[in-house]
């Protein structure tokens, strides 16, 4: 069977070629480097590195390009909150995205890009927007005017016709119902960090950012754009117009979104305050490749309900495999080949293919292999696996680990150290970010978050007091 993905565009299963030759072109959309990514960001990336493997399974090259969005509201206000220059504040950030990223044997794309360092490109695009009569400025930023690209709504399957002209919006997110036009270039506000362009001073906004280095970088039309759902819309809509407007060509040929990691039926996100980060999950004793193996086992366009027996029942589902591949070499064989079981590895492969073929179904690959290493023990208990059925197993459990990563222990040395701060190091704007996550967690009635912050800055010396003002803190 030939591989296919679900095309969010076409809102149909696609049989999937790169557009020229054996190179994939992709581009994914990365972090926003303004504090730790949770493990639902994870998913999204996670996602991405098994399509990543499976296109290279598929004997393809990839030429795939991952932003970091290092510039954005979120990160002046938290970086002027602490007093620093947005380079340093997210410079941690980004460390600890890559640290995360590399203990969840993510792959790295080929290209790393961080929006600070691509300016230029943006501000291009923007001025061949305004020689296409895509923009106007208003007090001093840039917009894109929606009404300009008939196409808008193509990505999300909206009828955005009737919309009122003229109505903007300067935030980078908003709701489906809240078609706006949307920033390109923003003014530069008070004393924030701004770049000079030949529309004044100020920074890009976050579709632009996407758009220009995509193209930089991968030409016109991309074969593959990913990310997860909630970009939809308004960001890869966005990312679409602004594209073609400048273009008139089709901007990618396959858009692929993964579902989200909820949490107690909630999606797992900052603002909810229900999120775990990875370093969360390893000081609680859980291992890198468990984690990895608990977001790639459900296929990626299932919502994953997040649960800790969810991912103790993948750490014992990799036990399992390495408890065999450990019998297979270890056990005392007859000579030679038993055919039917070396059969039954082959059916194990076709059907691990058959399913990643369709549409990277992980659950039904998954069942391929366990299903074959129940059997090689029923072989192995009845005597019926013999020496040269080893390659067999070995084989199975290869292109299984290509995929999925799991076997080879982590090396717990290597393993992130704890986001939680030390008390010398934990500062105001720290403590009233947790104050407010509580705040969040509590209104989500989330109450067993609420109270792990509180015991977490407890532990650190600050101590909270609910008052009829709100939250006081103190340090002990
Ligand atoms: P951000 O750093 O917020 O720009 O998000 C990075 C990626 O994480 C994006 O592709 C989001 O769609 C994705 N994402 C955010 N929350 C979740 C979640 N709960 N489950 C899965 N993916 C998520
Ligand atoms: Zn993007």
């Amino acid at each position: 069977m030939s591989l296919r993905f679900y095309n969010t565009l076409t809102q149909e299963l696609e049989e999937f070629h790169p557009r020229d030759g054996n190179t994939v072109r992709m581009y994914t959309c990365g972090p926003t480097v303004y504090n730790f990514a949770h493990i639902g960001n994870f998913r999204a990336f996670t996602f991405e590195d098994i399509l990543r493997r499976w296109l290279h399974h598929h004997g393809y090259q990839l030429n795939h390009v991952m932003n970091v969005t290092d510039v954005d509201d979120k990160i002046i206000a938290s970086a002027a909150k602490e007093n620093k220059s947005i380079e340093d504040y997210t410079a941690v950030y980004t460390r600890a995205f890559f640290e995360d990223a590399a203990a969840l044997r993510l792959e790295t794309p080929e290209h790393v890009v961080k929006a600070t360092e691509h300016i230029p490109v943006m501000v291009q695009a923007i001025e061949q927007l305004t020689a296409n009569d895509c923009t106007y400025t208003s007090e001093g930023s840039t917009y894109f005017q929606i009404s300009a690209f008939p196409g808008y709504g193509k990505l999300s399957h909206n009828d955005f016709r009737r919309i009122r002209s003229g109505a903007r919006v300067d935030v980078d997110e908003y709701d489906k119902e809240d078609a706006r036009d949307f920033v390109l270039w923003k003014a530069q506000k008070d004393t924030e960090p701004y770049w000079e362009s030949p529309f004044g001073n100020g920074r890009p906004g976050w579709h632009i950012e996407c758009s220009a280095m995509a193209m930089e970088f991968l030409g016109e039309t991309l074969d593959i754009h990913a990310g997860g759902v909630d970009l939809i819309f308004p960001h890869h809509e966005n990312e679409i117009a602004q594209s073609e407007a400048i273009t008139g060509k089709p901007f990618s040929r396959f858009w692929l979104h993964s579902e989200h990691l909820h949490i107690e039926s909630q999606k797992m996100s900052k603002s909810l305050g229900n999120f775990y980060t990875l370093r969360d999950l390893l000081e609680m004793g859980y291992k890198p490749e468990a984690i990895r193996y608990l977001l790639a086992s459900v296929p990626y366009r299932k919502k994953l309900n997040f649960t800790f027996e969810g991912l103790k029942a993948a750490a014992k589902s990799i036990e399992r495999l390495r408890d065999f591949e450990v019998r297979v070499s270890s056990t005392k064989l007859p000579a030679g080949r038993n055919e039917e079981v070396s059969e039954r590895s082959r059916e194990a492969i076709r059907e691990f293919e058959r399913s990643m073929d369709d549409d990277l179904n992980t659950a039904e690959s998954l069942a391929a292999v366990f299903d074959y290493v129940r059997a090689a023990n029923t072989a192995l208990d009845e005597g019926r696996f013999q020496e040269e059925n080893r390659w067999d197993a070995a084989r199975v459990l290869e292109v299984f680990d290509c995929i999925f990563d799991v076997l080879k222990p982590s090396d717990p040395a290597a393993t992130p150290a704890s986001d939680k701060p030390t008390a010398a190091s934990l500062s105001d704007t720290h403590i009233e970010a947790s104050i407010e996550e509580r705040a969040r967690a509590k209104k989500a009635r989330n109450f067993a978050r609420a109270d792990e912050i509180r015991a977490m800055l407890q532990e650190k010396g600050i101590l909270l007091e609910d008052t009829k003002e709100g939250v006081r803190w103190k340090r002990k």
